[in-house]
């Protein structure tokens, strides 16, 4: 009686199981050529890296708004989302419903090819909350240049990060909580005073407020760790701390291992 219980319950498993998805060749192949963070991980790791990009795509609708959406957009939004969530335990990648990709910058009206069309992404709120708008020139440039600070896919999907806990503020959870919140927005009203005055290398885009702040801080961070660690090593500590990686001695281990050769 147990045995055929058991054997009805991993039926039942097995038929829910989802088929194991592979990436493709192509697909591994973009990931080589264009995302950085993917090539300076080992064997093992980028394994993983493969597993969770293909989960997303699995489980994300990517719609071309006025374009075909291509193999290398995919992995491209994919990485994104992934190369954030990489330290965290519990999430292997950040969750978004459905990415609009469209062709070019637009305004807040989404008119395209207008003076003042220079949003080149989204993310939506209230009831568009879990979608994201993307301009695939700029997806593209944002890995083609991986040290210019400029990464819009990145960009967008921190501020993702910072609304899981609610609200897009430029405080997310873990941040918020007791003992990092007052030290972290101490820190965010200085960092933003500096950019007003002239004094900061941090683009200025991040002064508009505490979230842009946030998204524009996380650019930095994985596009030049080891510059924002020697300029700002508060800013460094309090975000390695939370995305649970050290970026600037996983750059410095790689460059090393590359002059060595
Ligand atoms: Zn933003």
């Amino acid at each position: 009686m147990l045995h055929t219980i058991f054997n009805r319950i991993r039926a039942m498993f097995h038929r829910q199981a989802p088929d194991p998805i592979v990436m493709s060749l192509e697909q591994r192949a973009y990931l080589q050529s264009s995302v950085s963070f993917y090539q300076r991980l080992d064997a093992h790791d980028k394994q993983r890296f493969e597993n969770r990009c293909m989960a997303f795509i699995n489980a994300t609708e990517i719609v071309g708004h006025d374009l075909e959406v291509s193999n290398l957009d995919e992995i491209l939004i994919a990485a994104s989302s992934v190369i954030l969530a990489w330290g965290f335990e519990r999430w292997h990648y950040v969750k978004v419903d459905t990415v609009y990709l469209v062709s070019g910058s637009f305004n807040d009206s989404s008119e395209f090819q207008r003076s003042d069309s220079n949003i080149s992404g989204l993310v939506g709120t209230h009831h568009l909350r879990g979608k994201m708008i993307l301009s695939q020139p700029a997806l593209h440039h944002g890995f083609a240049n991986d040290n210019d600070r400029h990464n819009v896919a990145i960009h967008e999907f921190a501020h993702l990060i910072d609304m899981a806990d609610g609200d897009i503020d430029g405080l997310p959870r873990q941040l918020a909580k007791h003992s990092y919140a007052l030290p972290w927005l101490d820190l965010v009203a200085k960092k933003i005073q500096d950019i007003d005055s002239g004094k900061s290398d941090i683009r200025h885009y991040g002064a508009t407020n505490n979230a842009e702040f946030f998204s524009v801080a996380t650019e930095y961070f994985f596009e030049q760790p080891r510059t924002l660690k020697r300029k700002h090593p508060k800013l460094y500590r309090a975000l390695e701390d939370f995305y649970q990686q050290n970026q600037a001695d996983r750059l410095r281990a790689d460059r090393d291992a590359k002059k060595a050769l």
